[in-house]
């Protein structure tokens, strides 16, 4: 069996899983959405990307590294692009739930690391308690990768659109245009840049004093940034980066310890 159709786990027979060495190793579960991304994007944008650079950093590590990827949970918490047809979205109930269940039966497995990888930005604070309840409750050290982990770009980009370009932008529209050409329609891109109100304070839509927002208050087409900065070129450089990124992360990953504890601790 070569390598590579070993790094993906629902490839194995049970008994070939039941024989993994799991005191080193990790297993993943890539986790996305189906929702809007403007005019111009599928709605598995975020699926998209965040299988696409998990397969790439997947082939990218050493033989000796145990990795094993679960298939992807292509649904997430994306109530914040309800009302645009096609956004299909788990409650932050179910989402948790499904979390809950898929550790628990990688617990029982027998193995000892589990890292969520995240390509959308709604199920970051869902899975960040997740991660903490299963850690607690099924004693997997548990991990999340975060989309800001994923997604940051090696070339420059405007401060508006750093800013102001979390949603289906010149990032996210530059990632499909290298992973999935057909699927993106470049005619109808467009900008489109959120005038939120200045206050005089930090207030925004995201950091310490955020405001809950929902997509369609704030951009009748659902794109958020300038979307026809997107180029394939782009797009390339940034998974080559992210893939390098992502399989150092994972080795680390598999290989991570608690530290010692001295006796009667
Ligand atoms: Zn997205």
């Amino acid at each position: 069996m070569s390598q590579t159709t070993t790094r993906y786990l629902a490839h194995l027979t049970w008994p070939e899983i039941a024989a993994l060495d799991k005191e080193e190793g990790v297993v993943i579960l890539p986790i996305g959405a189906v929702e809007q991304h403007g005019p111009h994007l599928p709605t598995l944008t975020d699926t998209l990307i965040v299988t696409h650079l998990l397969d790439v950093a997947l082939a990218r590590l050493p033989a000796e590294v145990r990795a094993w990827a679960l298939p992807s949970l292509n649904y997430g918490k994306s109530n914040e692009h309800s009302g645009f047809p096609g956004t299909v979205s788990l409650s932050n109930a179910t989402l948790n739930a499904v979390l809950h269940d898929i550790a628990g039966s990688v617990a029982s497995a027998g193995f000892r690391r589990l890292a969520l990888i995240n390509g959308h930005g709604g199920n970051v604070a869902v899975l960040e308690a997740a991660a903490r309840d299963i850690r607690a409750a099924t004693g997997l050290l548990c991990f999340c990768i975060q989309p800001s982990f994923l997604v940051e770009p090696p070339f420059a980009i405007s401060e508006q659109e750093r800013r102001l370009g979390f949603h289906a932008g010149e990032v996210e529209t530059s990632l499909i245009l290298a992973i999935a050409p057909d699927l993106v329609h470049m005619e109808r891109a467009l900008a489109h840049y959120a005038r939120f109100p200045d206050t005089g304070t930090p207030l925004f839509f995201f950091g310490p004093t955020m405001t809950a927002w929902l997509s369609r208050d704030w951009s009748e087409s659902g794109v958020f940034g300038d979307a026809t900065l997107g180029t394939a070129e782009k797009g390339s450089a940034l998974i080559e980066s992210a893939a390098d990124r992502l399989a150092t992360l994972l080795t680390a990953i598999s290989r991570f310890e608690l530290p010692a504890r001295t006796k009667g601790s």
